[in-house]
This record gives C-alpha cells, sequence and structure tokens, in this order.
C-alpha cells in the first residue's frame, strides 16, 4: 500500500531518516520531525534532493513536549485529515556504561520521558488521527535489550524504558485493535548510527525491519514483537 501519511519521530538522522526515506521512496506522505526544525527542513530538503517518490514535509517535534505533540496533530489534521502510520523512533541513553545497582536515576527519568513518555504522549496526540484512517499502525521502535526472557546486568536506563515501551505496545494493540489499528514492537538489529556506533549494520537493513511491519496487512499480527518479520520474546 502505498499513498499513505506518515510521521516519523527522530528523522533527522540515523534509522528514523532511513526509514523516512524508504517510506517516500514507497510513494508516501512522511512528516519528518526533529526537535531542532531546521534540521527536520534540512533532512527533508535533501530527501526531496534524492528525487523520492513521495513528499516530505519537515515539522518540529520534540517528543517531551506535550504542547508540540498537540501541534504537531493540529497541522498533521489541518492538511492531510488523517494519519495512517506513527512511528516511534526517537530515543535517548544507550547507557551502556551504567549498571542497575549503580545507576544514575537522572538518566534513568531522563531515558524514560523519551523513550516511554515520549512516545505514549504522541500517541495519544496523534490517535483521532489515526483512529481516521481504517488502516492505522503504530511502531515502536524497541530493542532486543528491552526483551525480559534474556535480559541480563547493564544498561539500565535504555533497557528499562523499552521494556516499558514493549508495555505499551501490548496495552494499545489490545485497546485499538477494534480501530484496526495494528500496534507493534520492533527491534531493528545492530546498526551503525550515532546511537549504534561502529560495526553495525547499515541503516537501509534496520529501517526495512521496521518497514515490514508498517507494510502489514490489515488482517496481520497487533501486538508483537519483531527484528526482520521474525518474532521476538518479550
Ligand atoms: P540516533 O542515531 O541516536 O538517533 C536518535 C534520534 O532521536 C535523533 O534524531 C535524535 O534527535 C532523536 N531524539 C532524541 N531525543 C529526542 C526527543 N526528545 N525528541 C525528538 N527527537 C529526539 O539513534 P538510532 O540508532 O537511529 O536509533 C533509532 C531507534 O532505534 C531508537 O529508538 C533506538 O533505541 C532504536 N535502536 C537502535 C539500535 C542501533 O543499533 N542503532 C539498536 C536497537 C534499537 P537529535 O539529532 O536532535 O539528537
Amino acid at each position: 500500500m502505498s499513498g499513505r501519511v506518515a510521521v516519523v519521530t527522530g528523522a533527522n538522522r540515523g534509522i528514523g531518516r532511513e526509514v523516512a526515506a524508504q517510506l517516500a521512496a514507497a510513494g508516501d506522505t512522511v512528516v519528518l520531525t526533529a526537535r531542532d526544525h531546521r534540521k527536520a527542513q534540512d533532512a527533508a530538503d535533501a530527501l526531496a534532493g534524492l528525487g523520492v517518490g513521495g513528499a516530505v514535509v519537515a515539522h518540529q517535534l520534540e517528543v517531551t513536549h506535550r504542547a508540540g505533540a498537540a501541534a504537531l496533530a493540529e497541522f498533521v489534521g489541518e492538511r492531510f485529515g488523517r494519519l495512517d502510520v506513527l512511528v516511534n523512533n526517537a530515543a535517548i541513553h544507550y547507557d551502556t556504561q551504567q549498571t542497575a545497582a549503580a545507576a544514575d536515576l537522572t538518566i534513568v527519568r531522563q531515558a524514560l520521558e523519551t523513550n516511554l513518555l515520549g512516545a505514549w504522549q504522541v500517541t495519544q496526540a496523534l490517535l483521532p488521527l489515526l483512529r481516521g484512517s481504517g488502516h492505522g499502525r503504530i511502531v515502536n521502535v524497541s530493542s532486543e535489550g528491552g526483551s525480559l526472557t534474556n535480559m541480563g546486568g547493564g544498561i539500565p536506563a535504555y533497557r528499562a524504558s523499552k521494556a516499558a515501551l514493549n508495555a505499551l505496545t501490548r496495552m494499545l494493540a489490545a485497546e485499538l485493535r477494534s480501530d484496526g489499528i495494528l500496534v507493534n514492537s520492533v527491534c531493528p538489529g545492530w546498526v551503525a548510527t550515532d546511537m549504534g556506533g561502529p560495526g553495525g549494520r547499515p541503516v537501509h537493513d534496520g529501517a526495512a525491519s521496521i518497514m515490514w511491519v508498517i507494510d502489514l496487512p490489515d488482517a496481520g499480527p497487533t501486538g508483537g514483537f519483531y527484528r526482520d518479520g521474525r518474532p521476538l520474546p518479550w
């Protein structure tokens, strides 16, 4: 399905930017958001310069700001009247240097603010427009690091925030099934970005893992956790 209207958070660089590029290449209209409007505009201009298929529109969004989420919803509503795809991608604090036993809880709070509550708040603001789609998709970009099944020590702020994000996926999936909205968590794998560092796989592959969930048919799964189209343990 192309011709969708999509919002991607944290899309000025890394995996978010590549997801925006792949959506546009599929002919979708992308609202490319970033907390710095200039960076959103530069990324949107760069994608437009590549001659991608669908329109790419820049919009400022700091996911922790409630008023900003409301302003984005107003913009999307006035401009497009509906929203088909929301990709909650923005995230911070891959805190490999920390342990749970000695974690700086300020870092943990910041991670929860952005990675969990930011995604939650943006979703709430955009829900009326997603309900108007009839084919809504919410993708929470998570990480296998948030999987409880194999969780060990370390990376506490990030892991706790992604485990909680996965819980949000499960709740929203159950609540929004009757609205025709599929809600899934995705791990993009280890990807060579500013967060992932060198050595990971290309952003193209990480973004493709996210596109698989976006492209699910209406009768497809909801409330799942996937990487590269295969289920991951919670
Ligand atoms: P990245 O290169 O660090 O990019 C993160 C993006 O999030 C940036 O655009 C950043 O904007 C934005 N952001 C951070 N806080 C924000 C806020 N409060 N409001 C709005 N935007 C905000 O990370 P990435 O590797 O592309 O990761 C993308 C997603 O994949 C994340 O959810 C991450 O947890 C997940 N993931 C990544 C890997 C990996 O190996 N890379 C593995 C598993 C999961 P600024 O430029 O303004 O900072």
